[in-house]
């Protein structure tokens, strides 16, 4: 077994009881990278070899002199590039920000730091975090490391396929309407949305700023509780940054689930669900019954109208956020223009993808005079209701389990000619950002064809514990982990 393939709780034990060191375990995990990355395109960026080794030899320095180390000393960690890093760019694999540096790092980067985590660079993924392929990157999509002809998810898919090819131990993604659980999900990782105000959005790219929230990533359920303790609270910098208490997200399983009560809403595993999903999730449930807990149907009234919801009030904040892009201020600007006007047009027309255009216009016209208490408005109203169906879910339960999505990973291209389609694979995950509150994506299984499928919790605001608490409770019952997979080199041009 090589270090790669270790999990964040395997990988930490390793590193406190002296069985490797700091820099073992990055030059396991940079080989790794090495090896597979033409494959997979993860990252935009890996920083500098050397940088990364030296920050490892002082890690391990501090612990044979025996200092007292942060909760994630020495742990190789991915960052989405829409996280900003002072001295590594920040690109949100966008033309229009090509050769930006930020002057700043994000909080939760910061707290990384503090933590004493190593970051191994920056990850791929959809343009301004738009999309749930990550076909809609300029530096090109992200594969899936279960099967090359697959997408990982989007928009954090450079950070799912990362983590589940072992390229890094654990990673930070963002989730606006599911970008860090469906990536996770489909590359049969553990992927978290914290809920809203949990983790400080300073120096995270603003796509929809009501419902962006960093989330975690990592192989295993303690590792992304890990990660999210160390980014959490309140910050002076963000108003949205709870002052709620950071509690424990990680812990023993203790076999037990007893008077816990887990809800499955029935439209999640009827029609248009792929029914090996449905099985799967079923069978999740099942395993928490039998730890003790108590298992009921129930329906949330107005989910179908989620995704329409959704698209209209993300699209909405986006074309607002978006704006800040003249080709004055940040990045890019375009060559040949005259005049203010002219370089602002040149540059967005030029440097924006199809997707962040399309999503701009539609933004643009639902905030339009006229149309906003038709399209605006109404998707407000309807978000309400979806966050009332939940407050009234959440008095007879403590987690409600779904599919992450309908399907297992779909193949690259395979709804590329179809946004309205790509949009509908959003349908279990975009409820929770309406809402506000917390969900995990977590491996359920793989499907006949060897595709792993994604479980999703989703727990009360500020309810973090008790959605890991089932989590870390499922995981420890349901068996062995997925692992790492081989990435079939060949596969690539098949
Ligand atoms: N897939 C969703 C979208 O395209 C979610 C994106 C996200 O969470 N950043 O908007």
């Amino acid at each position: 077994m090589e270090l790669y393939e270790l999990t964040f709780s395997e990988t930490r034990r390793g590193l406190k009881d002296g069985t490797f060191s700091a820099r073992d375990l990055v030059e396991s995990v940079l080989r790794r990278n090495e090896g597979v990355e033409h494959s997979l395109s993860a990252f935009i960026r890996v920083r500098d070899r050397q940088d990364i080794l030296a920050e490892a030899g002082e890690i391990d320095a501090a612990r044979t002199r025996g200092e007292r180390l942060g909760p994630l000393a020495g742990i190789p960690v991915a960052v989405k590039d829409n996280i900003s890093t002072r001295g590594l760019g920040t690109t949100c694999a966008s033309r229009i920000l090509a050769g930006y540096d930020p002057p700043y790092d994000a909080t939760a980067v910061e707290r990384l730091g503090r933590a004493g985590a190593i970051t191994v660079g920056k990850t791929n993924l959809d343009e301004f975090a738009m999309g749930s392929s990550n076909e809609n990157s300029a530096y090109g999509p992200v594969r899936n490391p279960w099967d090359l002809g697959r997408v990982p998810g989007g928009s954090s898919g450079g950070s799912a396929a990362a983590v589940a090819a072992g390229e890094a131990v654990l990673a930070l993604g963002t989730d606006t309407g599911g970008s860090v659980r469906q990536p996770a999900g489909f590359c049969g990782i553990v992927g978290v949305k914290p809920s809203y105000g949990r983790v400080s959005r300073y120096g995270l790219v603003a796509f929809a700023s009501s419902f962006d929230q960093i989330g975690t990533m990592s192989r295993d359920v303690d590792g992304a509780g890990e990660l999210l303790a160390a980014i959490s609270g309140a910050d002076p910098r963000d108003a949205t940054a709870s002052d709620a208490d950071v509690l424990e997200y990680t812990g023993s399983a203790a076999g037990d689930l007893s008077g816990v009560r887990v809800g499955i809403p029935k439209e999640s595993i009827g029609e248009g669900v792929d029914p090996e999903v449905a099985e799967a999730v079923l069978a999740a449930a099942d395993v928490m019954r039998s730890l003790g807990a108590d298992v009921d149907e129930l329906k949330l009234e107005h989910s179908e109208y989620a995704v329409a919801s959704y698209y209209l009030v993300a699209n909405a904040e986006a074309s607002s956020n978006l704006a800040r892009y003249d080709g004055v201020s940040y990045g890019h600007r375009a060559l040949g223009a005259d005049g203010l006007d002219e370089i602002v047009v040149k540059t967005r027309s030029e440097d924006f993808g199809a997707e962040v255009k399309r999503r701009i216009m539609l933004g643009t016209y639902a905030l339009a005079s006229g149309y906003y208490d038709d399209y605006y408005l109404r998707a407000q109203r309807v978000r309400t209701l979806i966050a009332n169906d939940f407050a009234s879910a959440f008095e007879r339960f403590d987690v409600i389990v779904t599919p992450t999505s309908p399907t297992p990973a779909f193949r690259l291209g395979e709804h590329i000619d179809d946004p309205l389609a790509m949009y509908l694979s959003d349908i279990f995950t975009v409820p929770a950002n309406l809402a506000g509150i917390a969900a995990l994506s977590m491996p359920c299984g793989l499907s006949s064809t060897g595709l792993p499928v994604g479980l999703q919790i989703t727990a009360n605001r500020f309810m973090e514990p008790m959605m890991f608490r089932v989590a870390r409770e499922y995981e420890a019952a349901s068996g062995p982990h997925l692992g790492v997979p081989e990435v079939e080199r060949t596969g690539r041009d098949a």
